[in-house]
C-alpha cells in the first residue's frame, strides 16, 4: 500500500492537497486542532492513493509526504 504522511503540526487547513489529489476518499480534515489550531488533514483510507504526489507539491507548507509502494 502507498504512504501518505501529514505532519499534522504543519498543516494550516488551506485543503488544497484535498482540492488537488484526483481521488476523493483519501484526505480528510482531522475531528480535531493542532497546536496552531487547524483541522489538520490526514491520510483517511489509503485504498485509492496512487501515489502521484500532487498532495505533496501542492502544499504551501511541505507537510506532506509520499512514499510509493514498491
Ligand atoms: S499521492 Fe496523489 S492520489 Fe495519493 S493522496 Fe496524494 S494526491 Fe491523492
Ligand atoms: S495542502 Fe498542506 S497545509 Fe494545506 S490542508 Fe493540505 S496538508 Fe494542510
Amino acid at each position: 500500500m502507498n504512504r501518505v504522511t501529514v505532519d499534522r503540526e504543519m498543516c494550516k487547513e488551506c485543503e488544497y492537497c484535498m482540492q488537488f489529489c484526483p481521488k476523493k476518499t483519501i484526505l480528510k480534515k482531522s475531528e480535531t486542532v493542532n497546536k496552531m489550531g487547524y483541522y489538520a488533514v490526514h491520510a483517511a483510507d489509503m485504498t485509492d492513493c496512487i501515489a502521484c504526489g500532487i498532495c505533496a507539491n501542492v502544499c504551501p507548507e511541505g507537510a506532506i509526504t509520499v512514499e510509493k509502494d514498491v
